[in-house]
């Protein structure tokens, strides 16, 4: 028996404290005054205990996370950064085990134990990126799952649906998509493929959606007619989906949330934010990551799952507790339903994975991301921030 206490911390959605009785790497007991001889004790008393965060939109195949500083260098065009991504990422050694170790070892020392990456898939890089993602995930304690993304387009770059398919066939799980109007230019015959390989694989689906406007509101009809009609509610996810402004939210908010489609938003510049609060009455699940990160495509980004949803918080004009605790729900929760994890939560019988903050409130934790206390990932204590 391998018994760990965690004392006098308060789970969220309790409102009081608890202890929490880790045993085999599960949560046993969460409740006061839990009973536990021999078992370790950690204090916790003051702290918020959150469920292991969920990054669930990211690039760790592109990261220069943790080596030396590479100013900025592409143009401020979409076809710019492509144009510089593809120059430069050979050069700076892009995709690189030792950077996207780096990264996620700064993840889950910020307590982030889930995390969704897309993976650049194309006929240059072919899947070494797919194998350098496998192989620093497999140094991580993190549970990492890949997107095979066609960042370059799928039918407008020969060679690359080939290679999406091996990537799932390699146990890749989920498939990517690309803007099927603005990017591919043929949204029916590039969604007939990447819906086509996931009900072949068995793989959930997450399609990139920058097209604005009513050509983006239209795909966004599409993927929900798709999902619906293929019965994958609850593994499709549209990240960004910059169309979703008020009036199509109002419209499409419960097409969304009847398909089981959800959104991954990263909040990132000035792109818009889809309504959050508005999204997730209607019952829409909505999850959080960073996009890039120490990149070709931007030098920012910290790898903090709670500094994230504190950008989410704030670019969506938030101010009251409960509603910047949407934006916490949005990297615990609701990435954790977009990743299709069923065993998440603080919850007896679910992994012992958690991460405990100085902080009396969810809002407050939000907030001032402040150094973590506690990162547990199957019941292991990892190295946290100092
Ligand atoms: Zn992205």
């Amino acid at each position: 028996m391998n018994d760990v206490v965690l004392r006098g911390g308060t789970p969220w959605g309790l409102g009081a404290p608890a202890d929490i009785l880790v045993r085999d790497g599960l949560i046993a007991r969460v409740e006061a005054g839990v009973d536990a001889p021999g078992a370790r004790e950690i204090d916790l008393s003051g702290d918020l205990v959150l469920p292991g965060l969920v990054e669930a939109h990211c690039h760790l195949d592109k990261t220069l996370y943790g080596g030396p500083w590479v100013p900025h260098s592409a143009d401020d065009t979409l076809a710019g950064r492509i144009g510089n991504d593809l120059r430069r990422r050979g050069e700076l050694g892009v995709p690189s085990v030792e950077r996207i170790s780096a990264l996620l070892e700064t993840m889950t020392r910020f307590g982030t134990t889930h995390v969704r990456t897309h993976t650049d898939i194309d006929p240059e890089v072919g899947l070494r990126g797919v194998e350098a993602v496998r192989e620093a995930a497999s140094r991580s304690p993190a549970d990492v799952r890949q997107v095979a993304f066609p960042q370059h387009g799928v039918l407008i770059n020969p060679g690359t649906a080939e290679l999406l398919e091996e990537a799932l066939k390699s146990g890749v799980e989920a498939i990517g998509g690309l803007d099927p109007a603005g990017i591919d230019r043929d949204p029916v015959r590039h969604l007939d493929l990447i819906f086509g390989l996931a009900e072949r694989y068995g793989a959930h689906v997450d399609i990139h959606l920058h097209d604005g406007g009513s050509l983006g509101v239209w795909e966004l009809e599409l993927i929900i007619e798709r999902t619906r009609v293929l019965g994958l509610g609850g593994r499709v996810t549209v990240s960004h989906a910059y169309a979703l402004d008020d009036a199509a939210a109002a419209r499409l908010a419960d097409g969304l949330a009847e398909a089981g489609v959800a959104l991954a938003t990263a909040a990132v510049y000035s792109f818009p934010v889809p309504p959050v609060k508005r999204l997730r009455a209607a019952g829409v699940t909505i999850a959080c990551g960073h996009d890039g990160i120490r990149d070709l495509w931007g030098p920012y980004g910290t790898g903090d799952m709670l500094e994230r949803a504190m950008h989410l918080a704030y670019r969506s004009t938030f101010r009251r507790d409960e509603d910047i605790e949407l934006a916490l729900e949005a990297a615990t929760y609701g990435g954790a339903r977009a990743l299709g994890l069923t065993d998440y939560g603080l919850t007896p019988g679910n992994p012992a994975d958690l991460v405990a903050i100085p902080a009396t409130t969810p809002a407050q934790a939000v907030v001032t991301h402040p150094p973590r206390t506690l990162v547990m990932k199957n019941g292991i204590p990892l190295p946290s921030t100092p």
